[in-house]
């Protein structure tokens, strides 16, 4: 028995401060998890948490310097969503908010890139949301920072700035579903396992970035990453 062709690589995300790397099994999202992005998606109240999919080989892991994100193609509205992604280091299902964070390995700060006129469309049309979300190169993402060394978190400041500009500017405390309320309701509904990542929602202050864009993001006591938005990939 042989592979017909090359089996894909492994997707990682380096660890900080070490030469590990964190081996990426899949990677899970959660959508409109801050109130005040919810209002300026034209959504409000307390609905229950949802989740969709991006596949691990959309990641863009920056760990040092600036990584550089072609333009995907068919957008005209390329938006930036900075997120808290919780990388889960122990399998499980069905686990109660209360013993969610013996699930954690670590954290990083992650970029949930969105075409946001193609997931327009896909909600109009009551569509599935991958084509406005899983494209290649969507989930730009810093290095992981071990639990063991920034506490379980339930604070702290999210933040992103485009060309030196703030544009997106919270607090993890403010997330409607927390982290450990996020892993109870994802869990009931897919095993958990150890190389899954989550994306935890993003905060008010979505907006459109353009080839040559620096964008500069981060959560205080995790990380941060910078990345260029690059021209469109070309054959
Ligand atoms: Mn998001």
């Amino acid at each position: 028995m042989a592979y017909v062709f090359p089996a894909p690589p492994q997707a990682v995300v380096p660890v900080a401060g070490s030469i590990d790397l964190f081996p990426v099994h899949r990677i899970y999202c959660v959508g409109r998890n801050y109130e005040e992005h919810a209002k300026e998606m034209g959504f409000t109240g307390r609905e229950p948490p949802f989740f969709f999919a991006k596949p691990a080989d959309a990641l863009l892991p920056v760990a040092e310097g600036t990584g550089e994100m072609p333009y995907p193609p068919g957008t005209q509205n390329l938006h930036h969503e900075m997120e808290l992604v919780v990388a889960i280091g122990r399998r499980g299902r069905q686990l109660a908010a209360a013993n969610a964070a013996a699930h954690i390995w670590g954290y990083a700060a992650g970029l949930d890139m969105t075409r946001r006129d193609l997931q327009g469309e896909a909600k109009k049309l009551g569509r599935p949301w991958e084509i406005g979300k899983g494209f290649d190169f969507s989930a730009p993402i810093s290095s992981i920072t071990p639990i063991g060394r920034t506490g379980e978190l339930t604070r702290g400041r999210i933040w992103l700035k485009v060309n030196g500009q703030i544009r997106q500017e919270a607090d993890l405390s403010k997330m409607i579903w927390n982290v450990n309320e996020t892993i109870e309701h994802l869990s009931k509904y897919f095993e958990l396992m150890p190389g899954d990542l989550i994306f935890t929602g993003t905060p008010e202050g979505v907006a459109a970035v353009v080839p040559g864009d620096v964008l500069e993001g981060g959560v205080d006591g995790v990380g941060a990453l910078r990345v260029k938005i690059a021209p469109p990939a070309r054959d």
